[in-house]
């Protein structure tokens, strides 16, 4: 059958999300992937990285286990075994991926394709035509001009995945979230770290505070950081890979990782003569990621919305169910939980501070400190809960800064999505003692009752 109500071009998180969701809506799909189903999320990004850096908290936890008391040696890292680790997450999370997609009926067709026309998809010169047509086909790694990436001396995450050594020095170009979680696994690992950004901020997107607490905790830490100055050239050698900057600075490391941001991969594949509406490659969409050729329908990195696979997995979601007739409330992208998985961990949801104060706003803040929690203690951690509110009104943004705050999300999600108040949160019981006490803790002084808060 070449005859489908969804064919679906890319099988990452925003493409087998939509797959997976029409299946159970009774709607016939097919789904094209010409590389590995899951896309980069599960093969080049997400899962890999995070096992890379739980194996670096690990050997940090080894090093530093005589501050608990505890006596053990950390001798080194073994990165044949480290990938082995990982690969073998990656890899039973691909098998049961691939099962569920068979088991939902979901007809998965291996190939590159091409839209051909507005409502076909051709592969290996068969065409498969859809009543829509959802793009789902992601995103690529950006260099810089005059920045070649050899692989091997100048990387980029793809290959930073699958290193089989721990290199003795790198410079990270581009202090976000990817630039970042390397720097800290790196670190972790024993390599000598720089990271070079030209914003004014590490991980600039996030409220200034849990920049600036990243940078205090990468500080202490050993991790070098240049911010504010731009890449001029790179040149290499024997010895590695000299970066220059526009200020004159140079800086010399036996690898370069290049992570200045991830772009759309639209090119050649028949968009525009399609007459899809694009911008800078990527496709544009309405709030129910419809793009302006009827039937044709857009999700994930390929859009110009936050680039992170639960976001594909909303928008695959959504399309689905719009196509489907449940007529779906588009995704509210403030409400979105982000992460970056370094140590510490940085974790938001909503506005920052400066994005509350430009729609209007008239802002209250919080600031509470891990010091007064007990968790953190044990844990040794150091951070903040940042809360951003409304003067009387609801919860617009809350940013945390500490080891494992990424879990706190759920609870700060649901308190921002539902429109909390101070008062309704500070009137729940958080179990004691846990990290999720203290943003029991900001809710409570926000509220104007504060318990373990100085001053
Ligand atoms: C290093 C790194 C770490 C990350 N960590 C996180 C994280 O911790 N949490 C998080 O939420 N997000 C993370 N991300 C982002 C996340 O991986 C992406 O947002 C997500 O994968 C986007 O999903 P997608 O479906 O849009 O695209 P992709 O996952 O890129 O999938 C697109 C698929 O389409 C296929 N394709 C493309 N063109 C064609 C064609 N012509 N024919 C057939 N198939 C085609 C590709 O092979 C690919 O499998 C990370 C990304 C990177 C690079």
């Amino acid at each position: 059958m070449s005859q489908f109500d969804v064919v679906i071009l890319g099988g990452g998180s925003g493409g087998y999300a939509c797959a997976l969701r029409s299946s159970q809506l009774g709607l016939s799909v097919a789904l094209i992937e010409e590389n590995k189903l899951g896309g980069t999320c599960l093969h080049r990004g997400c899962i890999p990285t995070k096992a890379l850096l739980h194996a670096g908290e690990v050997a940090d936890s080894s090093r530093h286990s005589a501050d608990f008391g505890v006596n053990t040696q950390f001798i080194g890292i073994d990165m044949l075994a480290v990938n082995a680790y990982k690969d073998g997450v990656v890899s039973k999370l691909h098998k049961g991926l691939q099962g569920l997609v068979k088991s939902r009926n979901v007809t998965y067709i291996e190939g590159h394709g091409r839209l051909v026309s507005k409502n076909e998809v051709e592969v290996n010169g068969v065409k498969y035509t859809g009543k829509n047509i959802v793009l789902a086909t992601g995103s690529y790694p950006k260099t810089l001009p005059g920045l070649d990436i050899d692989g091997t001396q100048i990387i980029t995450s793809e290959q930073a995945i699958a290193m089989d050594r721990v290199p003795k020095s790198v410079i990270v170009l581009g202090g976000g979230v990817i630039g970042c979680e390397f720097a800290s696994v790196w670190k972790s690992f024993g390599s000598e770290v720089t990271i070079i950004e030209g914003l004014p901020h590490l991980i600039a997107l996030e409220d200034e505070s849990s920049s600036k607490g990243l940078e205090r905790a990468f500080r202490k830490r050993g991790i070098n950081f240049e911010l504010g100055t731009r890449f001029k050239s790179a040149s290499k050698d024997a010895k590695g890979v000299t970066v220059t900057l526009e200020d004159g600075k140079t800086f010399t490391a036996e690898v370069l990782l290049v992570a200045v941001g991830r772009g759309p991969v639209s090119a050649n594949l028949g968009y525009e003569e399609a007459g899809l509406n694009m911008d800078r490659g990527y496709v544009l969409v309405d709030n129910k990621c419809r793009t302006n050729v009827p039937g044709i329908w857009a999700v994930g990195d390929l859009i110009p919305t936050l680039q992170l696979a639960h976001v594909g997995f909303g928008e695959g979601i959504l399309v689905a169910e719009e196509i489907g007739g449940l007529n779906p409330r588009p995704i509210n992208y403030d409400g979105v939980p982000r992460v970056t998985y370094s140590e510490p961990e940085v974790a938001s949801v909503g506005l920052t501070t400066a994005q509350a104060k430009e729609r209007g706003h008239d802002v209250v803040e919080l600031n509470y400190d891990l010091a007064g929690n007990g968790k953190a203690q044990i844990l040794k951690t150091a951070g903040a809960i940042k809360l951003v509110a409304a003067k009387n009104g609801p919860i617009l943004g809350i940013h945390m800064v500490g080891a494992r705050v990424g879990e706190l999300l759920a609870e700060a999600q649901l308190i921002f999505n539902w429109e909390a108040e101070a008062s309704d949160v500070a009137a729940l019981i958080h179990a004691h003692p846990t990290l999720s006490e203290a943003v029991g803790e900001a809710h409570l002084a926000l509220a104007g009752k504060p318990l373990h808060a100085h001053g």
